[in-house]
């Protein structure tokens, strides 16, 4: 299995209980009451595990999921800028209140 796009993209995800979540996927969605997170892979047909999307063009290019999590345990989720420092984010995302 190998990652077809570029690097993917750091994610944060502050959790009700204080926790802080960082996971790298290409991107997320919403399914059925829970954050799904996935990364576009080439892979072989017993690679396939978790597909949600494939390519039309080239059906071992897939979207496999890596990461879901109850949308109710998660405050906010927030592409990175900077790593989680001692377990805490230490990015500042935007904010109108600023
Ligand atoms: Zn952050």
């Amino acid at each position: 299995m190998e990652l077809v796009a570029a690097p993917p993209a750091r994610w944060h995800l502050p959790l009700q209980d204080g926790a802080l979540l960082e996971l790298w996927a290409d991107e997320y969605g919403v399914e059925h009451g829970a954050y799904e997170f996935s990364v576009l892979v080439r892979a072989t047909e017993q690679e396939q595990a978790e597909i949600v999307a494939r390519t039309p063009a080239d059906p071992r290019r897939v979207m496999v999921v890596v990461a879901r999590l109850p949308t109710g345990s998660v405050q906010d989720v927030h592409t990175a800028s900077k790593p989680s420092r001692d377990g805490a984010c230490v990015c500042r995302p935007f904010s109108w209140a600023e």
